[in-house]
């Protein structure tokens, strides 16, 4: 039963930390407004401690690959992939984070198989996650949408109908070098519309079409990228958390 007394000075000291158990003196977590969910016709708001890639506004902050400003439409508070120009990506680089963004196919049903509301998520440049319209729309698993492209399916399909919004929640752990050798490989969890579609997934290496990539050194951070794949796929409300401490692994 626990005294009355602010805090514990005779209990143990929690193996592998500093702290005893129940210290009062241990660093309280930081307060963090959660902000608000999205709904369909509404993003919502995010975190308070959140660093904003993409509000609904301009592409400021956003580039092609060959370093021009991103040419694709800024409608309402959404992006739209406008086929033929190219992948965009942030000018901002970061690592380990929490990523929030929200998709959606279009509406009008177009192609089929990985023709059909293709677009990715790549973190680092270099590691998709596939964006694609799934719903009743079969292809090859590991290209489907959710899959960590030809590497692994999702554990399920929980694609909405084109046109309705949908959501990645994403954590990533990048991978660790020493000098040219891996130490650790990549790790990505995911929930999509909010169930979870992998779990502390470990990359086989950079994502790529028919072939297995090794991984190549490079460094933590990196650009968030978009693919265009000739689809005019939505985004809104892009934010992250960076999870700057290396021990979140455990
Ligand atoms: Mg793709």
């Amino acid at each position: 039963m626990e005294k009355s007394k602010p805090g514990h000075n005779d209990t143990p000291i929690i193996p592998g930390s500093s702290w005893r158990v129940h210290d009062m003196n241990r660093p309280h977590p930081v307060v963090v407004n959660p902000g608000t969910e999205s709904s369909q016709t509404t993003a919502g708001k995010p975190p308070s401690d959140a660093i904003i890639l993409f509000q609904g506004k301009s592409l400021d902050g956003w580039i092609h690959r060959d370093g021009s400003p991103a040419r694709w439409k800024v409608e309402k508070n959404y992006m739209e992939v406008v086929p033929k120009t190219g992948n965009i990506k942030t000018e901002k680089e970061f690592g380990d984070c929490q990523l929030h963004i929200e998709w959606a196919s279009p509406e009008k049903i177009e192609g089929e198989s990985q023709g059909r509301g293709n677009s990715g998520i790549f973190l680092l440049e270099r590691y998709e996650i596939q964006v694609l319209d799934s719903f009743e729309n079969p292809t090859y698993a590991d290209g489907s949408n959710g899959s960590i492209y030809g590497q692994y399916p999702p554990l399920v399909n929980v694609c909405r109908a084109p046109g309705q919004w949908q959501t990645y929640d994403i954590v990533w752990i990048g991978p660790r070098f020493e000098g040219s050798q891996l130490i650790r490989p990549a790790v990505i969890t995911i929930f999509q519309n909010g169930l979870l579609i992998h779990h502390c997934r470990k990359l086989i290496g950079p994502t790529t079409h028919c072939a297995v990539l090794p991984y190549e050194p490079h460094p933590l951070n990196g650009s968030l990228m978009l693919q265009d794949h000739n689809n005019p796929v939505r985004f809104r409300n892009i934010w992250y958390r960076p999870l700057e401490k290396d021990d979140i692994l455990g």
